[in-house]
């Protein structure tokens, strides 16, 4: 897991710029090996400032446990997947 999105705000500011939190309803997508699994409806906390979401503890271990226990997801969509050695800057 992306170890700033796994984190807990220990309060309700953001670490890196000590922006405010809103408590928000995002789509999460969270790569796991060489997957890459999407979650909606997820309840986060994104910063004011810097667009950084966090999740609660409770959230990220739910997150973990849908990923291994893989249910019937709801739909399947495909991400488009860019390599960009194959582009120039
Ligand atoms: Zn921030």
């Amino acid at each position: 897991m992306d170890p700033k999105e796994s984190m807990s705000p220990m309060s309700t500011s953001c670490g890196q710029f000590g922006g405010a939190l809103e408590q928000r309803t995002i789509t999460h997508r969270q790569p796991w090996g060489d997957e890459l699994y999407e979650f909606e409806n997820v309840p986060a906390w994104v910063c004011s400032q810097c667009g950084e979401t966090w999740l609660d503890a409770g959230v990220g271990q739910l997150i973990e446990n849908i990923i291994q226990e893989h249910p019937k997801p709801q739909r399947y969509h495909q991400v488009p997947v860019f390599s960009l050695t194959e582009f120039r800057l």
